[in-house]
């Protein structure tokens, strides 16, 4: 027998557990651990609530869950309730799958502003992250500034454009959806520090954007390369700059917003009297690397929310070696130290989308076998179990996540798969015991 800890229950968690199973069958117990009452991290916590498609990939991580050698433990937070090396000494491997759930700063004068908000914060208020639900993020001026050329900015963008029919069917929570409501944004600009040939957003996300029913993009022509040159893209990129083209052509209608692409725009100052008034923009080209290059010309946006989408960071764990500069654990090919991998975004920072992160879950049970052959001497859950109990440690299990899922969608309005509770205690407490 194997006895394996992960922490962390999202992608990167059930993708390296299903590989362990797949691999390993009767002759491996998995325990997920998880700091949240409930499983699947960033599907239920980052992906967009409008994108229940993407979010129906829990599915299968349901599967591996129910089985006999993968349990879930929620409510438990490592460093806190049980230290990285009480795991090491109760399991064979320990794999780290925690995700990349903070902000990159964005560190310029002024960004500690009431109304500059980072993505993690943000997305994490729309999707119910009990940590941001009382976020209460300035909805109430004309214009929002998204910094940001990546899929995360097409996210905080479409959220902020979409109006309230717009959601039905989507899983958004109450407060967000309320407030999002009633928003007095009219004027959402999208800056990216280099051009349209530059951006980090996938075709299918960006295209979104031209059939939204109160908003629309707008592009200035004169930002492009000529248009021979998309040739030079690679076919998905070609495709996003071809939608971004599209975007000259699209008739306003009676659509009441606008999403705004500044391009070649580098934020370099947030002013205002006690809260966010406007942000300095200042123009950029590109160099011969295509990195870009002040130009020395500025300009002013007027607005009164600042989302910053620049990236994410693996929050370090007390003893863990880490790399300050790239926000993830410091790593050989997921190798952390002995009976010590990580996978994911911990392990290769903040990249890829979710299906990216199946082959490090099937790269880290092949160095597992490799390096810990069946039949070792580690006690495992049972160790685990013990001593949480002496800690007092309210152990959720998925049985219990059912039943916290079964009330959610109990309380779901119409149109909506469910109304997840944001509190952790109404979390725990919906287990119902
Ligand atoms: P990302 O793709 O790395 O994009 C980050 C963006 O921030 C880039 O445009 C980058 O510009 C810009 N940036 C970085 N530092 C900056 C600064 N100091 N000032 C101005 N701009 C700055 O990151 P992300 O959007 O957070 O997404 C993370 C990952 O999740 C990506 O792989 C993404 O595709 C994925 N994701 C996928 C979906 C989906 O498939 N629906 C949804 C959300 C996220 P430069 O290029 O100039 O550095």
């Amino acid at each position: 027998m194997r006895h394996v800890a992960i922490i962390g229950s999202g992608p990167a968690g059930y993708y390296s557990a299903e590989a362990l199973q797949k691999n390993y069958g009767d002759e491996v117990r998995v325990d997920l651990i998880d700091r949240m009452p409930v499983p699947y991290g960033l599907i239920r916590f980052g992906v967009a609530p409008d994108h229940q498609s993407i979010k129906g990939v829990y599915k299968r991580y349901e599967k591996v869950a129910l089985s006999d050698n993968v349990r879930f433990c929620g409510n438990v937070l490592v460093g806190r309730d049980v230290s990285i090396a009480e795991l090491l000494e109760l399991y064979d491997a320990v794999i780290i799958a925690t995700g990349a759930p903070d902000d990159r700063a964005l560190d310029l004068p002024g960004s500690d502003l009431p109304g500059v908000i980072g993505s993690a914060a943000f997305v994490g208020w729309y999707n119910g992250h009990p940590e941001f639900a009382d976020l209460d993020p300035p909805l109430d001026v004309e214009a929002a500034a998204v910094i940001g050329n990546g899929n995360v900015a097409l996210d905080v963008t479409r959220i902020l454009a979409k109006s309230p029919a717009e959601f039905v069917g989507s899983d958004i929570v109450a407060h967000a959806f309320a407030a999002l409501g009633n928003s007095a944004i009219r004027d959402i600009y999208v800056l990216g520090r280099r051009g349209p040939h530059q951006i980090a957003m996938t075709p299918k996300e960006l295209g979104e954007l031209g059939h939204l029913e109160d908003a629309v993009p707008q592009v200035d022509p004169a930002d492009f390369p000529p248009e021979l040159d998309d040739a030079l893209l690679e076919p998905g990129q070609r495709k996003s700059v071809t939608h971004l083209r599209s975007f000259a052509t699209l008739e306003r209608g009676a659509r009441r917003k606008t999403m705004h692409f500044d391009f070649f725009a580098k934020p370099i100052r947030i002013e205002g009297e006690g809260r966010v008034e406007r942000l300095i923009v200042e123009k950029t080209k590109l160099d011969e690397r295509q990195a870009a290059v002040a130009t020395g010309e500025t300009y002013a946006i007027p607005c009164g929310l600042v989302v910053t989408c620049i990236g994410y960071r693996t929050p370090p764990i007390e003893s863990v070696p880490y790399e300050v500069d790239r926000g993830r654990f410091a790593n050989s090919d997921g190798v952390i130290g002995e009976g010590l991998y990580c996978v994911g975004w911990a392990r290769r920072g903040p990249t890829g989308t979710i299906g990216t992160n199946r082959p490090d879950g099937y790269g880290v049970a092949e160095k597992i076998a490799a390096d810990f052959p069946p039949g070792g001497r580690k006690e495992g859950r049972s160790g685990l179990d013990r001593l949480l109990e002496s800690r007092g440690v309210d152990l959720v299990t998925f049985r219990d996540w059912q039943r916290i899922e079964a009330a959610e969608a109990a309380r779901a309005r119409e149109g909506s798969p469910r109304e997840k509770f944001v509190a952790i205690g109404d979390m725990l407490g919906a287990r119902g015991r």
